[in-house]
């Protein structure tokens, strides 16, 4: 029975911060108190003591002179002048609860730990798979995006006034054709024979061109050589843009479910949606302060140096807002990926042939950020952060229309179409229409 005495400290828990500065000491006996019992600083025994005494109603006499003084080794000694003592400091018998409503106290004790048991349950929490997913694609992020940007020493070198251009001697691309021939980075995707001769194809198709261009260009447009000559960060962004679209598609293997689509759907998704996960993935070095790409100490680049590649500010500027809006949203790395992914699998890219199957990983994609968000993102960060990342896709859209215009004038120069890589011109070439 001793474990049924309900201390008052429980209805009170603010007298034990009160107490916090005074001596923990019993005012009936002097022993170590344990807190507020019945109203009054006791300890365990003397708390014992009173709740024993009023429930049987003791009525006891002092065999001596009623005046007994009270402490932890005597305090057994005179039971009425002990009783005495608990009620002159303040101790009452209304403090104590009776059976019932000790039981029913518990009762309600249980019923709130119930609850809050259902209200724990109830929710919304990641699955093991959706966990898996989210963890297969940041290890594939951190694989295929490299934050030291050591890569970008391997580029031909950026140039930023036409004086250092002449300098530098501009040369072929880092990627010979023969390279992208022996299907390193789409090789994986030939999962039966033709999907292999046909990329190749393409690929002779394209040094065909490139050579033919580049033997156009002294009849036809050697006016123009010159100043098309000013796009002197070409060939560095042209090796970067080229060397991102093979971490897109280290990256998109890594996506559940992306594999088991058709060879034929895997090219169509990234050579739609490259150039707009390439945007996605540049936020991480994208810096608000100046509005630039950071990349590591040797690498920065602003509008500016996009100009010097062939694009106008109808690109740039919504790219500009693009990029800052995204910055804003401030998204955990998980969201990051899994937006990039989302992007990848978007069923209404053209020239899928399995739509159905293409959307129904884009779906467990979307679940998986939005449980996400609803149980890792903290307020006020995660006010209608997911429609906010949608909006961003709708946004990636249209910026993507707007790159390939842009794109297709570029290469209409076919002195700028041989700063461009092999793999660039396969993934931008337009063959919707094939
Ligand atoms: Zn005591
Ligand atoms: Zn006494």
């Amino acid at each position: 029975m001793e474990q049924m005495a309900v201390s008052t400290s429980a209805f009170h828990p603010e007298d034990d911060e009160f107490d916090r500065n005074c001596p923990r000491i019993c005012g009936v006996c002097g022993d170590k108190a344990t807190g507020f019992h019945f109203n009054a600083m006791t300890c365990e025994g003397c708390k014992g003591f009173f709740r024993r005494s009023m429930k049987k109603k003791a009525n006891f006499t002092c065999p001596f002179n009623g005046n007994c003084s009270i402490t932890k080794d005597n305090r057994r000694h005179c039971q009425a002048c002990r009783l005495k003592r608990c009620q002159d400091i303040g101790m009452m018998k209304e403090f104590i609860l009776t059976d019932e409503e000790v039981q029913r106290k518990k009762e309600i004790i249980l019923k709130r730990k119930e609850e809050e048991a259902i209200k724990e349950a109830k929710k919304p929490k990641l699955s093991d798979d959706q966990e898996k997913t989210i963890a297969l694609l940041m290890e594939a992020h951190r694989k295929t995006y490299d934050e030291s940007y050591s890569d970008f020493n391997k580029f031909r070198p950026p140039v930023r006034s036409s004086s250092e251009m002449e300098a530098s001697g501009q040369s072929f691309p880092i990627e010979s054709p023969r390279d992208l021939c022996s299907a390193d980075y789409f090789g994986s995707f030939n999962s039966s024979p033709s999907d292999g001769c046909r990329l190749s194809m393409d690929m002779s198709q394209i040094a065909k061109s490139h050579f033919s261009s580049f033997f156009g260009i002294p009849q036809d447009d050697s006016g123009n050589s010159k100043e098309d000559s000013t796009l002197s960060m070409l060939p560095h962004l042209a090796d970067l843009v080229s060397y991102s679209i093979q971490k897109v598609i280290g990256f998109a293997k890594a996506i559940p479910g992306f594999r088991e689509l058709s060879a034929d759907d895997q090219i169509s998704l990234l050579k739609s949606s490259a150039i707009e996960i390439i945007m996605l993935r540049s936020n991480q070095s994208f810096t608000l302060e100046d509005m630039s790409w950071s990349c590591g100490n040797e690498f920065k680049y602003n509008i500016n140096d996009v100009t010097k590649a062939g694009h106008s500010l109808e690109l740039l500027e919504p790219l500009i807002k693009f990029q800052a809006g995204l910055k804003n949203l401030n998204l955990h790395e998980e969201e990051h990926v899994l937006l990039m992914a989302i992007c990848l699998l978007s069923p209404d890219r053209s020239g899928l042939q399995d739509r159905a199957r293409v959307e129904r990983i884009q779906d467990k994609l979307s679940e998986t950020l939005q449980v996400y968000i609803r149980v890792k993102h903290p307020p006020p960060g995660n006010w209608l952060l997911y429609p906010k990342m949608i909006q961003k896709l709708t946004d990636l859209r249209s910026l993507s229309d707007e790159h390939a215009k842009q794109y297709r004038s570029l290469t209409f120069h076919p002195a700028h179409n041989m700063q461009l890589t092999p793999l660039l011109l396969e993934v931008f070439s337009n063959d919707d229409a094939k």
